[in-house]
């Protein structure tokens, strides 16, 4: 046991989230509970087409964050293990739905430990209403017409009518 003032315990919560849903945000909050502080950052992959720009999902975390005094919302600049020390957080953290998610999160975890031992990841367990929720199922619901407002926080909703409402003006429905 330690006296004095301890540091503050900080998580970092990375991922794409190109399409925040009601699965993220569980997460966001129940980590926001258990930390000081948790930072949600957007991870940048120029690679990947995403629905959403970097600058809109950063509008969109923000937005459904509000109320989350202890959450901040970011972009990984760089390598993730980096910015999490950069941030001061030793603790990343990943979301768990099945047993499809553990491989591919396993071999993540390890090499980020690999690459800064100062950095654990901790998985937490999907909750029950939002465990079959991806954002790339939403996105097809979506894309195909269907109504996604079960599935994603009621602050998306006007995003997605924007999008829709680009798509049909003509502009290319993806990021650039
Ligand atoms: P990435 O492309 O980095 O996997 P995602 O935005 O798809 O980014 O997911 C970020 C994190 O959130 C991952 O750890 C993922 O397993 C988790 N996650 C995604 N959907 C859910 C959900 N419905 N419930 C809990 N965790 C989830």
């Amino acid at each position: 046991m330690t006296d004095g003032a301890r540091h503050p315990r900080i998580a970092l919560y990375p991922g794409s989230f190109d399409l925040l849903s009601n699965g993220h945000l569980d997460l966001i909050r129940r980590a926001s509970d258990i930390f000081d502080k948790l930072v949600v950052a957007v991870g940048v992959n120029p690679h990947k087409e995403t629905l959403f720009s970097v600058e809109e999902r950063l509008e969109i975390l923000r937005e459904a964050t509000a109320d989350l005094e202890n959450v901040e919302v970011a972009t990984i600049e760089g390598l993730t293990v980096d910015f999490a020390a950069k941030v001061g957080a030793n603790v990343i953290i990943r979301g768990l739905r099945a047993v499809s998610d553990f491989e591919y999160e396993l071999q993540l975890a390890i090499t980020n430990r690999q690459i800064n031992q100062k950095v654990e990841t901790v998985f937490m367990a999907a909750g029950p209403g939002v465990i079959f929720l991806s954002s790339s199922m939403i996105k097809d619901v979506w894309d195909l017409g269907g109504d996604v407002s079960k599935f994603v926080p009621e602050s998306v909703l006007p995003h997605l009518d924007r999008k829709r409402g680009q798509r049909r003006s003509g502009s290319p429905l993806t990021a650039t």
